[in-house]
């Protein structure tokens, strides 16, 4: 990784945070994502909301489990904090990998009775060697079998067991009843809403550092499509800018340099991509107009196209939204 510490163009994005989360499947992941939304005002009167937030996906429903990355964009306090959905499954690491590429921290959401889940260590691997900072969520200390106390020390073993640095395992926990969308520093002392978990995102989770001013440069990371306008690519906007009809070069993993022009540039904000005239670096951004886009493409300037560090590439996913 650049160190951007040594690049005096590095802008530290304080107004963002691109966030992770991890969770087993049932223990909460979808309510308290939901509780967020909800409570950062997101379920306004016009919006329509037929749904919970997650899961949306057939397949991951008749699966029951989460197979594909989503982003959810809230604000608080003036912080834009991207949630991404992670697949809480090892069998899918390539997008694991990409995941953990798009984000600075992670929370990793555990069942107060049931405990870390080995199929999550997998994922937390990942993050943690990719030097995340978690915030350790434990949820349903409402139920009466909840064992807080044991939980966050078999969550730590893990974390030791991973190969965890002084500093990660050095985890904040929150204390959540996702249920009721409330949270706290203590299992027993919880605030009447989620505030004190916002304000863990805020202190605890680093902001982007990128170089707002540099050459554009986007790692496709996941691909969505639309009946409108085709093919719209994912990622996270690492420098420079992105604007509507911008030519940019798509580098191909392969190294292939192609020409394109960007037709229209989203970021996440509640449940949707919002369509804007332009995005800065730091940002997590949806672009559209670049029909044979593919997951591990470098979207970069065509003054000075560099691509950017390569994921792995295995089963590109696209998804109907
Ligand atoms: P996901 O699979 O991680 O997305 O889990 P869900 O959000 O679907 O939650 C799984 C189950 O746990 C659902 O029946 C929720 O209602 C329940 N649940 C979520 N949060 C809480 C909580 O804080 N307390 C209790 N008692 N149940 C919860």
């Amino acid at each position: 990784m650049q160190d951007v510490q040594t690049d005096i163009r590095a802008d530290i994005r304080n107004d963002i945070r691109n966030v992770a989360i991890i969770a087993h499947v049932d223990h909460g992941k979808t309510t308290l994502v939901d509780g967020m939304l909800r409570q950062t005002n997101v379920f306004r009167a016009n919006q329509q909301v037929a749904e919970r937030v997650l899961d949306s996906n057939d397949l991951e429903r008749e699966r029951g489990i989460t197979i594909l990355a989503k982003n959810t964009g809230i604000v608080y306090n003036g912080v834009t904090i991207n949630i991404v959905d992670t697949p809480g499954h090892a069998d899918f690491g390539g997008e694991v990998e990409r995941v953990m590429n798009m984000v600075d921290g992670v929370l990793l959401l555990v069942d107060a009775v049931e405990g870390p889940m080995p199929q999550t260590r997998f994922v937390l691997r990942q993050a943690l060697a990719k030097g995340h900072k978690a915030i350790v969520v434990v949820n349903k200390v409402d139920r009466p079998a909840a064992r807080p106390d044991e939980v966050v020390n078999a969550t730590f073993d893990l974390f030791i067991d991973l190969g965890a640095t002084e500093e990660q395992a050095d985890f904040p926990v929150i204390y959540t009843r996702a249920l009721e969308g409330r949270a706290g520093h203590a299992p027993d002392q919880l605030a009447e809403d989620l505030r004190p978990l916002f304000d863990a995102i805020l202190q605890h989770l680093p902001p982007p550092r990128v170089d707002r001013t540099g050459p554009t440069q986007m790692l496709v990371t996941t691909l969505e499509y639309s009946n409108y306008v085709g093919k719209i690519a994912v990622g996270r906007l690492s420098s420079g800018t992105l604007r509507t009809g911008q030519a940019i070069a798509r580098i191909t993993p392969d190294g292939e340099v192609v020409s394109g022009r960007v037709s229209q540039v989203y970021i996440f904000r509640d449940l949707k991509r919002l369509e804007v005239e332009e995005v800065e670096a730091g940002n997590i951004v949806a672009v559209a107009g670049l029909p044979d886009v593919g997951i591990g493409d470098t979207l970069a300037d065509p003054a000075d196209p560099r691509p950017l560090p390569p994921i792995s590439v295995e089963e590109p996913t696209v998804r109907m939204t």
